[in-house]
């Protein structure tokens, strides 16, 4: 799977792609994230990739071209038959769930358009992106944080992603988690105990109750 992350800001994802899960699948070779700096794609010696908005009001707007071209150079390499999705990240898109990162694990390559400012010029979702997707009802500066969400949650699904034991929670369903000490006693407080039915050794008893949980 490749991502490839269209933004202003290519550096946010340096640290977070460098730790734990996302990490692992890319020396596994399971998936390669790419970030692309939209100002490298603009003509002007500014390197402008926004505009004030058409019939007035406040902020800016990410402008069409340097989204255009960022994607036509991505695209233009000849890839042989590769299953390809433009997503450009919108409070007005389709909302995230696991159904839908597991419909997006299926891509060979993943083209993720971050909008900033006031948002993205709307010909960017009528010609360029494939579908636009939201992470929820709360407006975020920018499509950065959307973007890492969207792809750990669609990796999560490509076959080798997840060890055995999480994979297992991904079957299941989430229930909750207690581990040592059995008994925590706050300083001032009664103790906070573990369910009993953990630590009965009874497998049974323990997968129904995850179940109701
Ligand atoms: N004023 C705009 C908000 C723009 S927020 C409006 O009302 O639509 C700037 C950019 O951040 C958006 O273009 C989008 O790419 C991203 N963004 C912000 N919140 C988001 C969310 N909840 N889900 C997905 N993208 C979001």
């Amino acid at each position: 799977m490749r991502f490839h992350i269209l933004t202003i800001f290519p550096d946010i994802f340096d640290s977070y792609l460098k730790e734990s899960f996302l990490k692992r699948a890319q020396k596994k070779g399971l998936i390669t994230v790419t970030s692309h700096d939209l100002r490298d794609f603009t003509k002007d010696k500014h390197k402008k990739v926004d505009d004030r908005p058409f019939g007035g009001g406040p902020g800016m707007v990410l402008k069409v071209e340097p989204v255009f071209r960022a994607v036509e150079s991505i695209t233009r390499k000849k890839t042989g038959r590769l299953k390809r999705r433009i997503v450009l990240f919108s409070l007005r898109g389709k909302k995230l769930d696991n159904k839908a990162a597991q419909r997006f694990a299926k891509y060979d390559e993943l083209i993720l358009i971050c909008g900033r400012y006031e948002g993205v010029d709307e010909r960017v979702a009528q010609h360029i992106a494939d579908e636009e997707i939201s992470i929820g009802d709360y407006v975020l500066s920018g499509g950065e944080l959307p973007a890492l969400v969207f792809m750990e949650a669609t990796s999560r699904h490509i076959p080798g992603f997840l060890g055995k034991e999480e994979s297992l929670e991904e079957i299941n369903g989430s229930f909750p988690t207690y581990t040592r000490p059995e008994v925590f006693v706050p300083k001032k407080r009664k103790k906070w105990s573990v369910p009993p039915v953990l630590l009965s050794g009874d497998h049974k008893k323990i997968n129904e109750w995850r179940r109701k949980s």
